[in-house]
């Protein structure tokens, strides 16, 4: 090699090594042109390389092949590399000249091989970075996950652009039915659909991510607020491949839009804010979307306080059981009671409707309810030893239990714990909104009951109560809500008489106990009676009483009808 094409050669090498060394400054371009003069000094006419995933598929000849270089000449092999990576890749590069071509020397050789391993190395570490940011960055569907969010903000908080960005979280409506109903590889497609009409409005200044499941999270320029919100609300998506069978999907969503002022601190700090806001608008019911304000800030911190406070409040007893009476109104007799919970928090008292729902949303509310059963356990062993009449006494149980998958030995170890007979406790469940809800539910009352504990409705009729929950499992008792009951204001026109008396009927036909709650007149009584329901529970006898005073109640036995 003469000095001018030695020193040419180094150039190029020098060239090329800082493109595939400082990935800052790689451009493709510049790594082509680098790569073509390099195959044009040599006189090669043509490159290419091939990537295996491994040796096995490298024997079936199954992988990737890319021409890097073709002049149309490259009728001779000259020069043939092959590498295995670390992570069993294997990259083989092979060089080509025409057949007439000038024999390259040993020299020449040395230095093309020196290149040609080189360049093996960098797309066998490419390889590895795109792997790993498959399996880091991409969930196993091919979306991207939490962690990609992750970095798309950090992204956008090094260059300053958060503030005036919505972020989001939603959640699919109704995917588990669209599930059963459309057969699971449709239903992915819908969702993919869906995903990808996300995607079409946010663009490229922003992302879409899953969380897993039915749940997605988001960060958008605020001006796509509008496009968002509308897809929110429902969009039609095709289910099947030739894009002619359409639903109209939709879903419940969190949104926060960054401030002005914001100072990024961390994900959560935004995470935090969209989940709860998705949260509260999955419970409030009744708009696809709510958007994370100040007045929210001071919910999330009375529900932070609650669930920071719990775990001492438990430990320290600020936890007691109250006793509402179910009253036989044939007889004015006790014939049960329901153990309601209430905080005693620096001397003031906390309902149920503070803090039941924060607990719910994690699995405290579980510790609390075997608390509660606890001590029930307790008072009826003491009421059975004091000679006091027998009740049975109802205990409720947050379906968050129901995922519990040793629930039932629990509840069985406390009730026998106490010594207390099987037939003296009720759980109280309310209805489920998922199918793995239901089949949970399903199993946790066939449980309770193969054990002798008897299993009531909770609030039938409040929500969706479907007549699958009556149908599919057996229960005991049917509680029916306050909202069915027939208020003094009802008129002749109402039609919740006619509905209360057919659930009746109907419960009393398929054999379970029925019991109104929320009963609060004398007036109630009379429907009660005339529609055949002959237990009440409800203000018209007691408020729910603290111990001592049912103890007394529970003493007289019987109230003035
Ligand atoms: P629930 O199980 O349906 O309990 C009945 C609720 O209705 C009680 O509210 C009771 O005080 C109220 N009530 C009873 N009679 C009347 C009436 O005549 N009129 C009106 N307006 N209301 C009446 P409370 O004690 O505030 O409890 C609310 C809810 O909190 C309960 O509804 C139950 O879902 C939940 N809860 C209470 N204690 C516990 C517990 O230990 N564990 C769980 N998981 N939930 C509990
Ligand atoms: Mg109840
Ligand atoms: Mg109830």
């Amino acid at each position: 090699m003469d000095e001018a094409k030695t020193l040419q050669y180094y150039k190029l090498f020098e060239n090329m090594s800082r493109l595939i060394t400082t990935p800052e400054v790689f451009q493709r371009e510049a790594f082509i042109k680098v790569l073509v003069d390099i195959c044009k000094l040599f006189n090669i006419a043509k490159g290419t390389t091939s990537i295996y995933k491994s040796e096995a598929l490298e024997s079936r000849g199954e992988g990737e092949f890319i021409c890097d270089y073709d002049n149309g000449h490259g009728d001779k092999l000259v020069l043939e590399k092959r590498i295995v990576t670390k992570y069993g890749y294997i990259i083989v590069g092979k060089l080509y000249a025409s057949n007439d071509a000038v024999t390259l020397t040993s020299d020449e050789l040395d230095k093309l091989s020196i290149i040609e391993l080189s360049l093996l190395a960098f797309i066998g570490r490419n390889r590895m970075q795109e792997a790993l940011e498959k399996i880091g960055y991409y969930d196993e569907f091919n979306y991207p996950n939490l962690r990609f969010y992750f970095r798309t903000l950090d992204k956008l908080n090094y260059e300053g652009k958060l503030p005036g960005m919505s972020a989001m979280h939603f959640n699919i409506r109704q995917l588990s039915i669209y599930n059963r109903e459309l057969g699971r590889n449709q239903a992915d497609i819908a969702m993919r659909n869906y995903y990808n009409v996300f995607v079409d409005i946010i663009g490229s200044e922003g992302t879409i991510c899953r969380l897993g499941g039915d749940n997605f999270i988001g960060i958008f320029r605020k001006d796509r607020f509008e496009k968002i919100v509308s897809a929110i609300a429902g969009t039609p998506v095709s289910f099947s491949a030739d894009l002619t069978k359409q639903i109209v999907m939709s879903s419940c969503a969190g949104i926060y839009h960054i401030p002005e002022d914001f100072v990024y601190e961390g994900p959560d700090q935004i995470i935090s804010k969209i989940m709860f806001a998705s949260q509260s608008a999955k419970q409030q019911g009744t708009s696809d979307y709510m958007v994370f304000d100040k007045e929210m800030t001071g919910i999330r911190e009375k529900m932070l306080t609650i669930q920071t406070l719990f775990p001492q409040a438990l430990k320290n007893k600020e936890f007691k059981v109250y006793y509402q009476p179910k009253v036989n109104i044939l007889t004015g007799e006790i014939v049960g009671a329901e153990a309601l919970c209430r905080w005693f928090h620096n001397g003031k008292m906390i309902s149920p409707a503070d803090f039941i729902p924060v607990l719910e949303q994690k699995t405290d509310i579980c510790k609390l309810d075997l608390y509660m059963l606890d001590l029930v356990c307790k008072d009826i062993r003491r009421w059975l030893d004091t000679g006091m009449p027998h009740i049975r006494v109802s205990v409720n149980l947050s379906r968050k239990n129901l995922m519990d998958i040793n629930l039932l030995d629990k509840v069985i170890e406390i009730i026998d714990g106490n010594n207390v007979p099987h037939k003296y406790i009720e759980i109280e469940l309310t209805e489920t909104t998922t199918d793995v809800e239901f089949r949970d539910l399903k199993r946790v009352a066939n449980g309770l009951q193969q054990q002798g504990i008897c299993t009531s409705v909770d609030d039938f009729g409040v929500g969706y109560s479907s007549l699958n929950l009556i149908r599919e499992i057996p229960w005991n008792v049917l509680k029916i809500d306050r909202c069915f009951l027939p208020s003094d204001e009802d008129n002749e026109y109402s039609n919740t008489p006619i509905m209360y008396k057919h659930v009746i009927e109907m419960a009393q036909e398929i054999g379970l106990e029925c019991i109104t709650e929320g009963v609060e007149t004398a007036k109630q009584i009379e429907i009660l009676r005339a529609n055949k329901c002959h237990i009440a529970q409800g203000f018209y006898f007691d408020r729910p009483l603290p111990v001592e005073e049912f103890d007394k109640r529970l003493k007289q036995r019987f109230y003035e009808i």
